[in-house]
């Protein structure tokens, strides 16, 4: 939801025809909400109706004063925004809402789903539990990336157990007003406390949940928040039937205090689905789409292993939205594949202006990736390579991926490092010049490096040790030696790998030229025109 505007109009509730109403319509912030229900509290007789967008209007009876002091507030609000201090945008209003989303409309996940049924039937019928001495957490972290399905599940919970919903963001707690974060907690407990059995939703727990410091300012005031979360979570007991779900991408983030027993001492991973969540997932936002009998749903499930449930849902809409431009009957199969395209390595930048120097190098560049790949082992094959740019690349190489994998061998990330490398190695050896098209291909090949031996423990040098840090300054604690000895295995993992590289492109030197030529004259090769090269 959005903040809208700030016009003003007021309805006269006893009036009873429509149009002799008056309606305030006020920019859906939170200030604005809790001031309005603060006004309730103190026995005004005030409506408040949601609007589909940023707005909500006000019913009152007596509304002038209403009016002059919310508008004094949106001063105070537009004062904020100017400094860049108000509220993000996406404001909830703290008003229940019933989900009439199930479990039906989570697709996937189904593991997931059935460990939260213990929590659905325990808010439909909290006694049963009671009587048998049974203790329900109080908070579950769902922990996992944007866009797989953490709100979806928390609403399908409430949806299931038909308990109110009462969802907020962390990022709505901090960067308000001094102090306004913790009784923003505070009010969404007592409300919680009000409408229990219920659900609390917070979205983006690490906002406010992060490590606690002792620093001053905008810290102090996220501890004071966190703070009184902690106060609150503690201070409902495990029969007021209230469950609070939070969300996070970086559980680790989270201050201890958090995790403890009796606060969130359950985790739920959710992790981007799998080939037949994916199909799940595409059944269900495929149904309303118009689709060409052409199109087959598990094929689009296996070219999209990693996309989350919400990339997926834009992969089809943004597929109708090219089959609809490209004044198609119905969803054809290439549109599918433009909206992969477009979903993954952003939107095709034809007009832009590229010299043929530029054009050359990429050439060489992308060219490179694909036959170092061919010649690795464990890499995965080639799709599509082209030197046109998309989103932020100057061309790409796009691979196969049509298998879910759980784990990544050393060989494998070895591998991927070579391939990572091949682009940079290939405008070297073909032009002996460098440029700065590869520094995200380096950004991606350092950090796999590092992680291959700081996370996974495959440096012999260093051994099997997770020496996994927050902030690299704490690797010192495992003195400078260690220290020294990581950065000196990150350079020979990528020495070697550039030697691979190096020694492959040289090797195939003729195969670079045909390649990187075909690219010049096609711009796009497929995987089966790339293979011709090979035959
Ligand atoms: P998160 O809270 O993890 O960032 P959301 O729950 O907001 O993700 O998911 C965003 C959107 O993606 C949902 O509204 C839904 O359209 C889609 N989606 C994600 N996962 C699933 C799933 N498992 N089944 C169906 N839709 C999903
Ligand atoms: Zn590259």
């Amino acid at each position: 939801m959005t903040v809208g505007s700030t016009s003003l109009k007021l309805i006269y509730k006893e009036r009873e025809k429509e149009e002799d109403k008056e309606r305030a319509i006020i920019p859906n912030t939170q200030a604005f909400i809790e001031y309005i229900h603060d006004k309730k509290a103190e026995g005004k007789e005030i409506n408040l109706e949601q609007k589909s967008s940023g707005f909500m209007s006000v019913i009152s009876n007596n509304f002038l004063s209403i009016v002059s002091t919310a508008l004094m507030l949106t001063v105070v609000i537009m004062v904020f925004k100017m400094q860049g201090l108000g509220d993000k945008g996406k404001v909830y209003d703290g008003v229940e809402n019933k989900s009439n989303i199930t479990f039906e409309d989570v697709a996937g996940l189904k593991e997931e789903k059935q460990e939260m049924i213990e929590i659905v039937d325990f808010l439909k019928e909290p006694d049963r539990f009671q009587k048998m001495g049974a203790k329900i957490p109080k908070g579950i972290l769902l922990c996992g990336k944007p866009g797989t399905g953490k709100t979806l599940m928390a609403r399908a919970i409430a949806g299931e157990a038909k308990v109110p919903f009462i969802s907020m963001s962390g990022s709505e707690f901090i960067e308000m007003f001094a102090g306004l974060g913790a009784s923003r907690v505070r009010k969404l407990f007592e409300k919680a406390k009000k409408l229990a059995p219920c659900i609390i939703f917070i979205d983006e727990i690490d906002a406010i949940g992060s490590r606690r410091t002792s620093s001053s300012g905008a810290e102090s005031e996220n501890n004071q928040t966190l703070n009184q979360l902690l106060v609150e979570m503690d201070g409902f007991e495990s029969n007021d039937t209230i469950i609070v779900l939070a969300a996070t991408n970086r559980p680790e983030m989270l201050d201890k205090a958090l995790l403890r027993p009796g606060r969130f001492d359950r985790q739920i991973t959710i992790a981007p689905p799998d080939l037949k969540g994916r199909e799940e997932i595409l059944k269900i936002y495929g149904k309303e789409k118009k689709f060409s009998d052409k199109i087959d749903i598990k094929s689009i499930a296996e070219d999209t292993a990693g996309f989350t449930g919400a990339e997926l849902s834009n992969v089809l809409n943004e597929a109708a939205i090219i089959a609809t431009v490209n004044k198609h009957e119905e969803i054809q199969p290439e549109d599918i594949e433009d909206a992969v395209k477009k979903v993954t390595v952003g939107l095709q930048k034809t007009s832009r202006v590229i010299s043929e120097k530029d054009k050359k190098l990429t050439a060489y560049h992308e060219a490179g990736h694909a036959i170092v790949s061919r010649y690795l082992a464990t890499s995965l094959d080639v799709k599509e390579i082209s030197i046109i740019p998309r989103g932020f690349a100057g061309g790409y190489t796009m691979y196969k991926t049509n298998e879910d994998k759980f784990y990544v061998s050393k060989t494998e990330m070895e591998e991927k490092l070579i391939a990572l490398l091949g682009g940079r190695v290939a405008e070297k050896v073909a032009l002996d010049d460098i440029s700065t098209g590869a520094s995200n291909d380096l950004e991606v090949a350092t950090k796999l490096a590092r992680d291959m031996i700081i996370v996974y423990g495959m440096s012999d040098k260093i051994g099997p040790i997770s020496l996994k840090v927050d902030d690299p300054i704490e690797l010192e604690f495992y003195g400078h030696e260690i220290e020294d000895e990581v950065g000196k295995e990150i350079r020979r993992l990528i020495d070697e790998a550039y030697s691979r590289a190096t020694e492959i492109l040289k090797a195939n030197r003729d195969k670079l030229e045909l390649v990187a030529n075909a690219l010049l004259e096609k711009e796009t090769i497929t995987a089966e025109e790339f293979e011709e090269f090979f035959v």
